[in-house]
């Protein structure tokens, strides 16, 4: 609970978590031992596996396999090493690329029935103690930023979104006058912007990104490219520009660890694009009860059946609901 003077401090402004995750859904168990996914993995000849491992960075990304939250190699206690290759489930997917089908005409140890299953942590660690305890199983790829970014207080959320809030109500009306009026659904008329609390890097904008897609002669009112899916993809478009001036290639999700902030709620779409881009929070004002997908019509964000969950909030103050 907030204390009186912090209540009036945020005027009157709340956020409500919509049906937060179940912890031990998302890959922990309550004593911090972690879920186990199966996976494939190669032996590899010590003096072979760093160069295995950087064919295997473009060949089979850990992105695409499921694994970029762990470490590509374990050494066994003989000093022997495996090199995890895919999630179990995605393997015979991911293993049909050329690039990968090209690798294995050369990699004998990569021949299917040389392979072996292994166990490793389903999900990144949230806590210094699932670190640990995951790498009992398989080494996690890193520490988690910190228990507190994990487990943010109502306050901490609160106050960090609220200029963000601010900054997406401005979005919304920045898009608004990019668009034809009254051709666009509701998702698609709200704003939206993208943090990054790692770097603190400038927040995405939706209305930059459609500047630059009608730059490109994209139209405005293009069906798709509601709020949400054009801060993923204006974050798509920093990493792209990122790799072009030499940055190394990353292993993480598109939007790992951001957080992002919306004026209305995500329609399922706009939600299911999130969750793939793995977004760590998302907060937005007014809900949909039409087409919402944090809460309203689904909750896309605590599904059981996906890989990733993220925590999502909403606005409770008076005259929007
Ligand atoms: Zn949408």
């Amino acid at each position: 609970m907030m204390s009186r003077a912090q209540q009036e401090a945020s005027n009157g402004m709340q956020l409500e978590e919509i049906t937060p995750p179940d912890p031990r859904l998302a890959g922990w168990n309550a004593d911090d031992a972690p879920v186990a996914m199966r996976c494939l993995a190669c032996v590899v000849e010590p003096k072979q596996a760093s160069s295995l491992i950087r064919e295997l960075h473009d060949a089979l990304p850990a992105s695409s396999g499921g694994v970029a939250h762990v470490k590509r190699v374990k050494k066994g206690d003989d000093g022997s090493l495996r090199v995890v290759l895919a999630a179990e489930a995605v393997y015979d997917d991911v293993s049909n690329e050329d690039a990968y089908r090209a690798l294995l005409t050369r990699r004998s140890e990569l021949a299917r029935e040389a392979l072996e299953v292994v166990l490793v942590p389903a999900q990144p660690p949230v806590t210094r103690a699932h670190f640990e305890q995951g790498a009992r199983l398989w080494p996690l790829a890193r520490p988690p930023a910190s228990d507190r970014t994990a487990s943010p207080t109502h306050d901490d959320v609160l106050s960090e979104a609220r200029p963000r809030l601010e900054a997406a109500e401005r979005d919304r009306v920045q898009l608004s006058s990019l668009r034809a009026p009254g051709t666009t659904p509701k998702c698609a008329g709200g704003g939206a912007v993208l943090y990054d609390p790692l770097t603190g890097c400038e927040s995405l904008t939706a209305a930059d990104e459609l500047r630059q897609l009608m730059d490109e002669r994209t139209p405005a009112n293009h069906p798709l490219l509601h709020a949400p899916m054009l801060v993923v993809r204006a974050q798509a478009r920093r990493q792209r520009r990122k790799r072009s001036e030499g940055a190394p290639p990353s292993e993480a999700y598109l939007c790992t660890g951001m957080d992002v902030y919306m004026t209305d709620e995500p329609c399922v779409m706009c939600a299911m694009a999130l969750l793939h881009s793995r977004v760590r929070r998302a907060v937005y004002r007014r809900r949909d009860s039409e087409m919402g997908g944090l809460g309203s019509v689904e909750s896309v964000h605590a599904l059981s059946s996906t890989n990733h969950r993220f925590r999502a909030w909403r606005v409770v103050e008076d005259g929007v609901s």
